[in-house]
């Protein structure tokens, strides 16, 4: 383990971001970091890999930069990289909530819970936990009983609340994700909203699973990550697998992406259900001209026609 991967977010003032993300490519590469960087006005939000001495001295230069002074890193023991490259994009915004007016956290966003404060409110039959994630993310790991959306992106969630007002108006409602930093623009939302009691895990579920206290406890399955470890584990006391296979719902934890390019959906399979259905989600999918699977695989027409037999 002599690499780390660090993921972090600040939302402070960036005066010009494109510039910025220049300058700060060329400063990555030259200390060796892989990962995917976005900057915008309202700040930063980055998660990168790289040896522990350079990713140290990566944390020391940010730390030492008055914007980025109060920065939190939560940092990940690793075997390697954990990126093939190295990105710094400049963005309109860090976190896209679709909205008209958009909320900026430095002034409006919901209470700060420790993770012994949030594992309190996943106790409390009078507080709503939801979900701030994407669909997929939540269908491989949540909070045990956690709300899951009924949609596909984050992006649709305030739109989502507001169909579902009636029902969380008069209750405490707290918010979860991976680091935190969507919950502090959607939890900010939902107080300009007129939610009266809202909360949100400070650090996301990365910090709640390395919390000594409560050690991930009411975790169930694995949290998604956007790198190429794509799940990592949470829950250090009483660890229980939610994912289920897309094609016959036994538990699995293994994600691939659709073979079909132009659906690309990313689904939990076996090795097994992978093979036995072209990589595809579905038979359309898997009779996509384009389709990966059968590309690398380079499949005989035979053996496609057998496989597709079975699978319809
Ligand atoms: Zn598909």
């Amino acid at each position: 383990m002599n690499y780390q991967v660090l993921l972090y977010y600040n939302y402070t003032t960036i005066a010009d971001p494109e510039e910025f993300a220049k300058d700060h490519l060329a400063f990555c590469k030259a200390l060796n970091l892989k990962g995917r960087i976005l900057v915008a006005h309202e700040g930063i939000n980055g998660t990168l890999s790289g040896t522990i001495e350079d990713t140290e001295k990566y944390m020391e230069a940010m730390k030492a930069d008055a914007r980025f002074s109060d920065t939190f890193f939560k940092i990940d023991p690793s075997e390697g990289h954990a990126f093939k490259k190295m990105f710094v994009r400049a963005r309109p915004e860090l976190v896209s909530l679709k909205l008209e007016e958009d909320v900026d956290p430095k002034e409006i966003t919901g209470a700060y819970l420790s993770p012994k404060e949030f594992k309190e409110a996943i106790l409390d039959e009078d507080t709503v936990v939801i979900d701030a994630r994407n669909d997929y993310e939540y269908d491989l790991g949540h909070f045990r009983g956690a709300v899951r959306p009924d949609i596909r992106s984050f992006r649709e969630l305030p739109e989502w609340m507001q169909a579902h007002k009636e029902e969380f108006m008069e209750k405490r409602v707290v918010t979860y994700c991976t680091g935190g930093i969507r919950c502090e623009k959607f939890s900010g939302w939902l107080v300009r909203e007129g939610f009266k009691n809202v909360g949100q895990l400070h650090g996301g579920i990365a910090t709640y699973g390395k919390d000594p206290e409560v050690q991930g406890e009411l975790w169930d399955g694995k949290m998604y990550v956007f790198d190429e470890r794509i799940a990592v584990d949470i829950n250090q006391v009483d660890k229980q697998i939610v994912g289920k296979d897309w094609f016959d719902g036994t538990p699995c934890e293994r994600y691939i992406n659709c073979g079909n390019p132009e659906c690309n959906r990313q689904f939990l399979t076996s090795v097994e259900n992978e093979e036995k259905h072209l990589g595809s989600c579905s038979v359309a999918c898997a009779q996509h001209p384009q389709n990966r699977y059968i590309k690398e695989h380079q499949l005989t027409s035979e053996e496609i026609e057998a496989k597709l037999s079975v699978f319809a």
